[in-house]
């Protein structure tokens, strides 16, 4: 009997002991992972078969995976803009990928706003960002300068990922010669150029590592953004890796299916580091791509979108909706899926939430909602009545509501997709619903009063579409 208190009371205060003070779960660590390019049916835990991805797939077992997950654009930087901002990035001109170019002044994220880790360095955060920047070559968009403590990457929004090679393994593609100049830009730590050694994608996971590491003890929680560019192009990869998938024929395939994993591999090293230095529980992870795979584009990196329509640079779900997991084992349930529309936008406000940081309230209203009442059963409601895309100043608009997706571009009248019974946007129901069609096209032109032309035009379809185009299409 005594025995059996004795035991009871260990096995009561042991798991007790382990944890930490309730306070640091009230301001959870954060760590937002970004993959580039991911195609939405290329990691295991969204149905690959061809790509094993374990890490990945226990990251989505330990928290919520969100299958109607989307991001704000269909291209990288307009992306990002809007993830690290809350905001649709149109309200504030951002539609198009920026110059590499150092002395381009408004090519790039404007600073009148305020990111995700100006915000939670107020709130006491230490904040660092890794990898892929790609808002802005100036200096004044430097990572430093946007409210990270510690940055390691390169500022362009691609790189090679072997020292020495633009080429593709096995194509011999080469990329353009300003492609190759941001290609090989410099690696820097902080401001200063560090040597290039060793595959990215895994030099990129060393550096996450460490930080988690590093900070493991501090009194103040952190914020890392790591932000990969694998799988985006240039297909290139480890030797070890490629050798694992040398039973996929083809070849562009293989070299992807290879960066994939190495991602995976990169984050079962991080999850392991927080496991192993005591702060898993309380740390918050989200996990997404920045938009959906390039089958076909200049980009392309043999992703794959099924069963969506699609790809990257399309307002066809295979564009928008991305992998999307959220975890946090201290306070979200494990092994869930949640099916109502989420997107990026809402990232910065739940992880302010989940901080307890409060937003300047003259600051610019968000278009992101906090996720943690819905995740957490506490919200039934949808999290957003409406969701809305709008590309290159207006060439195209696209709107979610409940099961409905409206969509039109310039080269097509407008459609509409009952998501529920066609999530592989096949059969148009303009015809059949035109007052749906009708009401979300209306819904879309009130959104896109709120928005503004682009600040900025890089190379909008080559060139076709000038700025005063651009102003003058920017209605739906
Ligand atoms: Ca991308």
């Amino acid at each position: 009997m005594k025995h059996t208190v004795i035991l009871l009371t260990v096995l009561l205060l042991a798991p007790l002991a382990a944890l930490p003070a309730a306070d640091s779960y009230s301001r959870p660590n954060i760590l937002l992972i970004v993959a580039d390019d991911l195609g939405y049916n290329d990691v295991g835990f969204q149905g690959a078969r061809d790509i094993p991805t374990p890490h990945l797939d226990c990251l989505a077992a330990s928290g919520v995976r969100c299958s109607d997950g989307y991001v704000s654009y269909p291209v990288c930087s307009p992306s990002r803009a809007g993830y690290l901002t809350g905001r649709y990035q149109q309200r504030f001109g951002y539609e198009f990928n920026p110059k590499w170019d150092a002395t381009a002044v408004t090519h790039g994220l404007p600073l009148s706003e305020t990111t995700l880790a100006d915000s939670l360095r107020s709130a006491g955060y230490t904040t660092g960002a890794i990898g892929k920047w790609h808002l802005g070559a100036h200096p004044q968009f430097h990572p430093n300068r946007r409210g990270f403590d510690e940055y390691f990457g390169f500022l362009g929004g691609g790189h090679r990922y072997l020292p020495g090679s633009v080429a593709e393994i096995g194509t011999g593609k080469k990329a353009n010669k300003t492609a190759d100049t941001e290609q090989t830009s410099a690696i820097l730590r902080n401001s200063t150029e560090v040597p290039e050694v060793g595959e990215l994608t895994t030099r990129l996971g060393e550096e996450a590592t460490a930080s988690v590491t590093r900070h493991a003890r501090d009194a103040k929680p952190w914020f890392l953004y790591l932000a990969f560019n694998a799988p985006h192009t240039p297909l290139q990869a480890r030797e070890d890796m490629l050798k694992k998938f040398a039973s996929i024929t083809d070849e562009r395939r293989r070299i992807y299916a290879a960066m994939v994993a190495t991602v995976d591999e990169v984050v079962g090293r991080i999850l392991t580091a927080l496991d192993t230095t005591g702060q898993r529980e309380r740390t918050l992870i989200f996990f997404i791509s920045d938009n959906g795979g390039p089958m076909t584009k200049r980009s392309a990196n043999a992703s794959m979108n099924s069963p969506l329509r699609g790809q990257k640079g399309d307002v066809f779900e295979g564009g928008i909706r991305i992998p999307f997991l959220v975890s946090w084992p201290a306070r979200i349930p494990s092994g869930r899926t949640y099916s109502q529309p989420v997107i990026s936008l809402d990232i910065l406000p739940t992880a302010l939430a989940a901080a307890g940081a409060t937003r300047d309230t003259k600051l610019a209203a968000l278009d992101g909602v906090d996720l943690l009442p819905f995740l957490l059963g506490k919200n039934i409601a949808a999290p957003h009545a409406r969701l809305f895309w709008r590309m290159d100043g207006g060439e195209a608009f696209a709107v979610r509501e409940g099961n409905w997706k409206w969509m039109r571009t310039y080269q097509n009248a407008p459609q509409l997709y009952d998501l529920s019974t066609d999530v592989g946007e096949s059969r148009d129901l303009v015809t059949a619903h035109p007052e749906i069609a009708a009401r979300l096209a209306a819904s879309s032109a009130d959104w896109n009063h709120g928005l503004i032309a682009p600040t900025f035009v890089n190379n909008p379809f080559g060139g076709l579409i000038n700025r005063t185009g651009l102003e003058k299409n920017a209605k739906p």
